[in-house]
């Protein structure tokens, strides 16, 4: 899940690809590096460790030139050393590529390789492999050729030819010492969009690494490849095939993301809740028909009338989404649903009914496990919709339809505002499919009052920040935490202790909360304390007992609970964190927000890396 940026214009390129990188940082920041060509040959900088550390490298030992290609690396293949860091180099030293996936055979290329010559790889990865072979075929095809334009068509066929030998996933772009003014990229997999700038193009993983230059983008389709010029660019397709490709406005702005006054992305995020919420329900909700209305699933209301089944796929905090989501859409249209693990799901095989509708649900829109996914259910003829939050995603071309969240730009890796705005789509789905069967006009009316009363209630959660940062800090010295939830909340317990361990490297389980005391008891005491979501809903005097449980066993309590639990817990809770009251459907949308702040603020207070925390990365384009 690397970051990809190459620039070709008239401006120096290594601040364009610095600047460029750090947006981008959010894909991975294991290491950094960037070819620029000056002249006749290719300049490189790279080191291990985050773009702060090649910008330091960079201002000692600038790189002049107006063409360049740089990225920022999550390492599949190879430890994160200066060695494996990204541009890597063909056996002439001319031709270098940056990559963003994982080629599957490389050592079946590198042995054919060895074999026919000498090659010396002086890294681990995968991706020295691939430069090696498109090195060596364009090599190959270019003796005795001097037109310089032939040249440019060489290296494009040379990635052509070696791309149909790849078995694997990737974003690419290249650059070759001889080839003045010229970037080569192309996509199968992960991600890659073409910003068209005047007298000036870019290429990058994501579209918030070029905004600041251009609105204009070309989103590249798998198997495109695309020749990069300052003027122009010409695309095609791996089989050889001319493609046209319409240029789309990207939807934000450079001022979108950007950090303001928050120390944090992910705290930013987390205060942009009430904006965001409302804009994932936004022009989605009929009053006077007491139901929602998504137009973007593309389907007449006989076809949703006919959904027998749902079956809602992602990863991460999305799952945990789509687990919320399993309650409330059997709740509301008393639907079977299934959650699958999108790794899981593709090659389960899982039996599936005809009246089977599924879902990806993916923030990016590019994890490659929930594309996966979304395809083995398109192959087998299902209609398949995605929940993205990013417009010109993978997923959302591919899906048959969908419900954007709108939630702007989250660069924060811990995913905070599109599990909310996730959650919220799958109610209105809920609420769509509830009254196309035995929902009322009241049950109707009422749910949207509950979803509509939730910018408010989110707004009061968020004044607590100071209250929770003080709770958070009490606990600086646990050695982990467990969270129990019951029914709605079971799932917002997964997703906190998924929260914790992103960012405080905390060991954190989630469970059921009457799971307790089928094992997980076993790990109470005084260092580990637990947080229990137990709203008084139908199911706290069920949590009540879980509570004492562990009171008995002398583990710290942490509750987070509406105003009349907090006041049967006290005295029986170490600490409280009220939540405002509201409808059962939507308290998962209330509860996970103190936890968020909690997890955050207990990250910071341990000294922790918030928004890139170790070892993650933020959209997964690799399986
Ligand atoms: N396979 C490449 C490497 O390990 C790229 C990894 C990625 O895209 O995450 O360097």
């Amino acid at each position: 899940m690397c970051g990809i940026v190459g620039y070709v214009g008239r401006a120096e390129a290594a601040p364009i690809l610095l600047d460029g990188l750090r947006r981008l940082e959010y894909r991975g920041y294991d290491s950094a590096g960037v070819a620029i060509v000056d002249g006749d040959h290719v300049e490189t900088r790279k080191c291990a460790g985050r773009i702060a550390g090649l910008s330091k490298l960079m201002a000692e030992h600038p790189a002049p030139g107006t063409y360049g290609i740089s990225h920022t690396r999550w390492a599949t293949h190879g430890k994160p050393t200066d060695q494996n860091a990204h541009p890597h180099f063909d056996e002439s030293g001319k031709l270098a590529l940056v990559h963003n996936g994982v080629i599957e055979n490389y050592q079946q290329i590198k042995d054919a390789l060895l074999q026919e010559g000498p090659h010396h790889f002086t890294s681990e990865t995968d991706t020295e492999v691939l430069a090696h072979l498109v090195g060596k075929i364009y090599d190959d095809s270019a003796v005795g050729v001097v037109d310089p334009r032939r040249h440019k068509a060489l290296l494009v066929e040379a990635l052509r030819t070696a791309l149909q030998q790849v078995i694997g996933t990737y974003g690419i772009a290249l650059v070759h010492a001889d080839i003045p003014d010229f970037i080569v990229g192309a996509r199968r997999g992960s991600p890659l969009v073409l910003g068209v700038g005047k007298d000036e193009n870019f290429l990058a993983s994501d579209v918030s690494a070029i905004v600041a230059h251009t609105r204009d983008a070309v989103y590249l389709n798998d198997f495109d490849l695309v020749a990069v010029e300052r003027d122009k660019f010409e695309i095609s397709s791996l089989a050889g095939e001319r493609g046209s490709h319409a240029i789309s406005k990207v939807e934000f702005t450079a001022e979108d993301i950007k950090k303001g006054d928050y120390p944090h992305y992910m705290l930013k995020e987390i205060f942009e809740q009430p904006g965001s919420v409302r804009d994932a329900m936004r022009g989605r909700l009929s009053v006077e028909e007491c139901t929602a209305k998504l137009g973007g699933l593309n389907m007449t209301p006989a076809q949703l009338r006919d959904v027998g089944r749902v079956v809602l796929t992602g990863c991460g905090t999305a799952l945990h989404a789509g687990m919320v989501g399993e309650y409330l859409i059997e709740q509301l249209a008393h639907i079977p649903v299934e959650v699958e693990y999108a790794s899981e799901f593709r090659h389960r095989n899982t039996p599936m009914t005809t009246d089977t509708l599924v879902f990806a649900i993916s923030q990016s829109g590019e994890t490659a496990d929930t594309l996966g996914a979304l395809r083995e259910s398109k192959r087998k003829g299902h209609r398949t919709l995605g929940i993205c939050n990013n417009v010109a995603s993978t997923i959302a071309r591919e899906s048959d339809g969908g419900v954007y969240m709108h939630a702007g730009p989250e660069i924060g890796v811990a995913a905070t505002k599109s599990f909310t705005s996730q959650v919220v789509i799958l109610t209105l789905i809920g609420l769509l499919l509830g009254r196309m069967r035995h929902l009322s006009t009241a049950e109707g009316s009422s749910i949207i009052a509950a979803l509509e009363s939730l910018p408010e209630k989110i707004e009061q959660i968020l004044k607590m920040s100071d209250q929770i940062k003080e709770v958070a800090k009490k606990y600086v010295k646990a050695t982990g935490m467990l969270f129990f939830g019951r029914q709605f909340n079971f799932p917002i317990a997964l997703e906190a202790a998924l929260k914790l361990k992103e960012i405080t490297y905390l060991y954190a389980e989630g469970h059921p909360s009457a799971e307790l005391k089928h094992g997980v008891i076993a790990l109470v005491k005084p260092e580990l304390p637990s947080v229990f979501i137990a709203p008084d809903d139908a199911v706290f005097s069920k949590n009540m007992n879980n509570i004492e449980q562990v009171r008995a066993r002398k583990g710290p309590i942490i509750a987070v609970t509406t105003a009349s639990g907090a006041a049967k817990l006290k005295g029986i809770a170490d600490d409280i964190i009220t939540v405002p009251d509201a409808d059962d459907i939507v308290m998962p949308v209330l509860t996970v927000i103190p936890l968020q702040l909690f997890a955050y603020h207990l990250a910071v207070a341990l000294g922790r890396d918030v928004d890139k925390p170790r070892n993650l990365a933020k959209s997964v384009t690799v399986e």
